[in-house]
């Protein structure tokens, strides 16, 4: 991990109380990402990954979630010792957050334009005409064109309404965006249209981006480092060309084996066996041992640890020789 990082999480822990107990939403992770990198974060639904860009963000509430443990270095600064009114400059201004669902980010009742002018006025000491002919620039570059900058959300395209979203997280040229599955419910032909345009923009601004998903496919297309999640950890991550021509964790071989290939011709597709535990009922040792194939007597009693297979190849399986 880079000491130059933007940022940089370290074993970080979080959990929720619940009425059935306590649930452990991520234990131990550690991940760094390099200004203008692109992470792509995957898993399924339940491992951890929006509960991380969560805290990044300072968004969990308390309670039922907490922070137990560990540091979010950004741009140097530990996130989780600074006061409020830090946080207010960071969200939005210097990091800033896409959701799934366009219209949990926008307000109904507002014309978009001054939706955005409204986020570049609050990180910027511009006066009203100033920002909303910024707002105007931004929703162009995303493909919003003048004539329809003073319309309501309502009035737009699921499509159109996440490149709205887009234009209020890169109002402010943010460091770092978090985009959790943010084509996720769209059309799949719109996806790929707004992955394009957040490609191109990225590049265009150079942002470091980390893409929340569990899709295989939109990590290949848009990000150069990839880590895999599985119930609250890290259980594999490398630069994206070594893991995919290399993935090493069971859990991961699973991912890439339940992939469709139209070269390849297969009865069926192989599934993971079983289903991730119940949040509130982890088991002992490694947490993936109840659906791995591979699973040893160890792997019941401890979890391991991650260790490198090669450069900045990082695999957390007893297999690889992970250290409990
Ligand atoms: Fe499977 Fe054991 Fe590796 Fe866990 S540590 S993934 S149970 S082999």
């Amino acid at each position: 991990m880079s000491n130059t990082s933007l940022l940089s999480i370290k074993d970080l822990h979080v959990r929720y109380t619940t009425d059935n107990g306590t649930v452990q939403a991520v234990s131990g992770l550690n991940l760094s990402i390099e200004k203008g990198q692109t992470l792509g974060l995957v898993g399924e639904t339940g491992a951890g990954k929006t509960t991380m860009a969560m805290s990044v963000m300072r968004l969990i509430a308390e309670p039922p979630g907490r922070i137990t443990d560990g540091e979010i270095l950004f741009e140097g600064q530990d996130l989780l010792k600074a006061s409020p009114a830090t946080m207010r400059k960071v969200r939005g201004g210097k990091i800033a957050m896409i959701f799934q669902d366009p219209m949990t980010s926008l307000n109904p009742i507002i014309p978009v334009d001054e939706q955005v002018a409204e986020m570049i006025a609050l990180h910027n000491d511009v006066n009203k005409q100033e920002s909303l002919k910024r707002a105007l620039a931004m929703l162009e570059t995303v493909g919003i064109q003048p004539d329809r900058a003073g319309e309501y959300p309502h009035q737009f395209s699921g499509g159109m309404k996440q490149r709205v979203v887009i234009a209020i997280a890169l109002a402010c040229n943010p460091a770092l965006l978090i985009a959790d599955e943010p084509t996720t419910a769209l059309d799949v032909t719109i996806q790929a249209q707004v992955l394009e345009l957040m490609k191109g923009l990225k590049r265009k601004f150079d942002t470091a981006m980390i893409m929340i998903t569990h899709d295989l496919g939109i990590v290949a297309e848009t990000c150069d480092h990839v880590a895999i999640m599985y119930a609250g950890r890290i259980v594999e991550q490398a630069d994206t060309v070594s893991l995919y021509a290399d993935p090493r964790h069971p859990y991961t071989k699973g991912l890439f084996a339940s992939i469709p290939n139209v070269e390849e011709e297969r009865e069926s597709l192989a599934v993971i066996p079983g289903l991730p535990p119940e949040p509130t009922d982890m088991p002992a040792g490694c947490p993936f041992h109840p659906r791995c194939s591979k699973a040893m007597d160890q792997c019941r009693v401890a979890a391991p640890s991650p260790v490198s297979v090669g450069g900045n190849h990082l695999v957390a399986c007893f297999l690889e020789g992970g250290a409990a």
